[in-house]
């Protein structure tokens, strides 16, 4: 553990015994690094024994020091975790369940890529506990598939969602995404609807977003490659609005779809800011009021080398946060609380500030208060990005 966390640690504990947490775990490693890819990840899988071991460690290390509090969400991400060999997926689990209390647990998602699985893995997963499979399919054109650098073709992703249904998943997401040079509105309906008529009970929806450094923004740089226009995916969302309900997806959140009672726990945790800790190279926790990530590069991770980002909130910032992420979700979030808070801590004039612009969007149809609650209309949510600054 970093000494800059190892000193703070009573106040750390103190806010992981208040409710269950979340616990994000990092698996840094990928068959092929994707053209738009800007996550902590590599291709280099000799680094994988040692990183699983560090991650195994640490997990155990922050169980102790963190008085084995309890667990209500797990959540593997990656990277590809659906690389992860049977022992490792096992041995990793195992330390799960010993570091912490488990005995809230209501949902365990694992992030798998469709050219990674096969049957008897997915089948593992679930006897070890894992119930919920996120599945990052993007699109269903091997044309558009092959441009984003992925590693599978279109059928392979819909027999990947065939087969974690066959290994007992009942919950199953998947990833769709928008933006992509050459991918029509059509296209993207068409690959919804096929999506949706597979009976997976989550779409999630995002935006291509490109790093400066990567090769897919090179190509657009030097013009071989053209991204769709704002007015394109903007109708490509409002479309997309309308037509997923009628397909027995409704949106929750702005970029994530889901049938009744099937939202990501563990998602809604972070838009709800309940408390979660993430393991693993560049893996986010947030404990209280206190929130950090350890970068850097993967390998000095494994040795233990990782460069803590820590920041300790302030109470304005704090109070922020309730809007700024509760205002993702369609049911927004009750105000007369936030007022409540605000006062508590001296805040009022803050609070009220954003009432009155939250209230002025309302007459250009952007924002809808309800009684005590406010969310964002359907043309808000497709503006958040700007409406959301007012609390940053
Ligand atoms: S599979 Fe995911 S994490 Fe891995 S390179 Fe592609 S986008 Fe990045």
């Amino acid at each position: 553990m970093h000494p800059e966390l190892e000193r703070r640690l009573p106040f750390l504990r103190r806010a992981a015994q208040v409710e269950p947490l979340g616990l994000y775990l990092h698996i840094p490693f990928c068959l092929d690094r994707c053209t738009y890819c800007s996550f902590a990840t590599t291709r280099d899988r000799s680094l994988q024994p040692e990183t699983m071991e560090r991650l195994i460690s640490e997990t155990t290390e922050w169980g102790a020091a963190l008085g084995r509090p309890a667990v209500d969400t797990l959540y593997l991400g990656g990277g590809t975790p659906s690389l992860l060999m049977r022992e490792e997926l096992a041995g990793l689990t195992e330390a799960l369940r010993k570091a912490f209390d488990l005995s809230p647990l209501v949902e365990a998602t694992l992030e798998a890529n469709p050219g990674t699985v096969d049957l008897a893995w997915l089948q593992q997963a679930r006897q070890l506990g894992w119930d919920r499979i996120s599945l990052g399919v993007q699109a269903l054109d091997d044309t558009l598939l092959a441009r984003l650098g992925r590693i599978h073709g279109s059928v392979q992703a819909m027999e990947a969602l065939e087969l974690a249904e066959q290994a007992g998943f009942q919950r199953r997401s998947a990833d769709l995404m928008v933006g992509i040079p050459g991918q029509s509105l059509s296209k993207v309906m068409a690959d919804a609807r096929t999506l949706a008529g597979t009976g997976i009970e989550h779409l999630s929806i995002y935006l291509l977003d490109l790093d400066k450094a990567c090769p897919l923004r090179a190509d657009i740089d030097a013009g071989r490659l053209t991204l769709p226009g704002e007015d394109e995916v903007a109708d490509v969302f409002e479309a997309l609005q309308e037509e997923l309900p009628r397909l027995g997806l409704a949106p929750y959140e702005i970029s994530n779809y889901g049938c009744p009672d099937a939202e990501s726990i563990h998602n809604t945790r972070y838009w709800e800011r309940r408390p979660y800790l993430g393991l693993g190279p560049s893996a986010a926790s947030q404990l209280g009021d206190f929130r950090w990530t350890e970068t850097g590069i993967i390998a000095a991770w494994a040795e233990g080398r990782g460069v803590l980002d820590l920041q300790e909130l302030d109470a304005a910032e704090v109070l922020a946060e309730t809007p700024l992420l509760g205002l993702r979700l369609h049911r927004g979030i009750d105000w007369q609380m936030l007022r409540q808070r605000a006062e508590a801590l001296n805040l009022s004039p803050l609070c009220d500030a954003w009432e009155s612009r939250l209230r002025g969007l309302a007459k250009e149809g952007l924002t809808v208060w309800e009684g005590d609650r406010v969310r964002l209309s359907a043309r808000g949510m497709l503006m958040s990005n700007g409406i959301l600054q007012l609390f940053v």
